[in-house]
């Protein structure tokens, strides 16, 4: 196939450019699509970003300490490993680092429209293709292939009076990098996987810190090393060496698969090391007991870190479990009345995952958005097609989730289900794909009936469930069995429009 001509008039202002495949996105999942695509000779794509440049989270998450918590040796794609991570877990500017290479080594960045947000996406039934609105102007694309993260939509806090607020107030994602810190009084909300990487090192620069924990979370021991230069230089040389390093990552991830999905008991053991750690790095009593986890573990993401505790036992910080009342101008109110004054508040709230605003903007077969089919909460089939919305393809849709190992592993299965399902309409002369009503449903009950019994159902409040308390986050099995089943597209599950 060819490339797509576009003339500056249709690049954006004017007349309405045509192509083969829209991607949404330049984070793992838009980048790995992509490349893909090319590495198969598909050359009629164009990729949309919001942005100025690619990464997704890593372009995003810029906070001090921000790294990933799966080693990076299988944390990446696995047609373009990295001999040279420096770390097993590698800061984000490195993570960065690496998708801007793979986008440039891959020939990606040619296709990507920066600054180009997707407005609004329009199944056209009669010509059965997608009407595209993006800040830059219009275009029309037989395939639309969703990719915009789902965790890359802010969210913050819905507190009484916190737009009241006077001082310095940002979301972990959002870091303000020109505000100092130094001698400030800063308020933290939450303790998340983001706050736990960046408390520890804003702990030593800060004047007094208060962070507002609502449940305390399971943490383990990182046990982060550097990669010394000898195995980079091994990976370097022999390959295979550093494919046997992440072989042997994955499968010790899949026993967290294991004991979350079919044996939560398992996690017992686990929790008494957590508890060890606790012990060993808070010698205060009081403390101790704030910071002890009252919910199973694993029902909330498990966090790793080495630091965390230290950083809290510090003098001049306190760490605050009773719930927010409301924020005044220059303070936060606790639910147990003391008023804890602040200059900066950070919010490390988390993201909108199942009511990510992209869902309102695509708008199916009968105009109906994903948000209305999702009012009861976000389904997919194996997370990449919605009946209703032919030739839409989500990345990491719902119910691709992680709670133990990498992402990557997931966004390399669906994206090879997406190349299946487009050689198999160009094989057999296909125009559209649309998964049956009756196979999404069967598949979503099945996918429920597994989640009883995991440990995410043990009673925790998590992002993992929605509006309606479901779990429509997370895959609940092993990631195997995930790759398994989407490794042929199934074209027997959907109806196929010929030409
Ligand atoms: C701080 C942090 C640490 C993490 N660590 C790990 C880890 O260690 N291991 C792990 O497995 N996972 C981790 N994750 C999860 C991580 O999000 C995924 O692993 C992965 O990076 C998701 O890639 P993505 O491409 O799907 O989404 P993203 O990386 O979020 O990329 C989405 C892209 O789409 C763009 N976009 C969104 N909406 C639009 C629109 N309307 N129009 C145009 N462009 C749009 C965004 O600008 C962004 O560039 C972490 C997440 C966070 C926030």
């Amino acid at each position: 196939m060819s490339q797509p001509v576009i003339s500056e008039q249709a690049q954006g202002r004017g007349a309405t450019e045509h192509v083969h495949v829209v991607i949404v996105g330049t984070g793992f999942s838009g980048l790995g699509m992509a490349i893909r695509l090319k590495q198969q000779g598909r050359d009629d794509f164009v990729v949309l970003e919001r942005a100025a440049d690619v990464g997704g989270t890593w372009r995003d998450n810029t906070y001090p300490g921000c790294a990933c918590d799966v080693p990076s040796h299988l944390y990446s794609f696995s047609f373009a490993q990295n001999p040279n991570w420096s770390r097993a877990f590698s800061p984000q500017g490195e993570i960065w680092d690496y998708l801007r290479n793979c986008a440039n080594h891959y020939g990606i960045m040619p296709h990507i429209r920066w600054n180009s947000a997707l407005h609004e996406a329009r199944w056209d039934e009669g010509e059965r293709r997608w009407h595209i609105t993006t800040a830059q102007g219009q275009l029309t694309a037989d395939v639309l292939i969703a990719g915009q993260g789902p965790l890359s939509e802010p969210s913050l806090p819905a507190i009484p009076g916190i737009e009241q607020f006077a001082g310095k107030l940002f979301h972990s994602a959002q870091w303000d990098h020109a505000h100092d810190l130094r001698g400030e009084r800063v308020a933290v909300i939450g303790t998340g996987a983001s706050a736990i990487q960046f408390v520890p090192r804003i702990q030593p620069v800060v004047g007094q810190l208060t962070l507002l924990m609502r449940t305390p979370p399971w943490i383990m021991p990182r046990m982060d090393h550097a990669v010394a230069p000898w195995r980079q230089a091994l990976f370097r040389a022999a390959p295979f060496t550093q494919r046997l390093v992440r072989g042997t990552i994955y499968a010790q991830r899949e026993i967290g698969a294991l004991a979350m999905v079919y044996r939560p008991k398992m996690l017992h053991s686990v929790e008494k090391q957590s508890l060890k750690h606790l012990a060993a790095q808070v010698p205060d009593p009081v403390l101790r007991a704030k910071l002890t986890p009252k919910y199973r573990m694993g029902c909330k993401r498990i966090l790793l870190s080495d630091d965390f505790y230290p950083a809290v036992s510090q003098p001049n910080v306190e760490v605050a479990t009773t719930g927010i009342r409301e924020v005044r101008a220059h303070s936060i109110i606790t639910q147990d009345g003391q008023e804890h004054e602040v200059d900066t508040i950070i919010c490390a709230t988390g993201f909108h995952v199942t009511d990510m605003p992209i869902a309102g903007q695509i708008c199916g077969r009968d105009g109906r958005s994903l948000a209305d089919a999702w009012r009861d909460g976000p389904q997919a089939y194996y997370g990449a097609t919605v009946a209703g919305f032919p030739n839409l393809f989500l990345l990491i849709g719902p119910n691709t989730g992680l709670g133990h190992t990498s992402m990557v592993y997931m966004i390399e299965s669906q994206i090879s289900y997406v190349l299946d399902a487009l050689r198999t309409m160009d094989r057999q002369g296909v125009q559209a794909v649309e998964v049956r009503a009756t196979s999404q449903k069967a598949f979503n009950a099945e996918v429920q009936r597994r989640m009883a019994g995991t440990v995410w159902t043990s009673g925790c409040a998590s992002w993992y469930l929605d509006a309606q308390g479901h779990n429509t986050t997370l895959w609940p099995g092993f990631t195997f069995e995930f790759r398994r089943r989407t490794r042929r597209f199934d074209a027997g599950s959907y109806e196929l429009m010929p030409r």
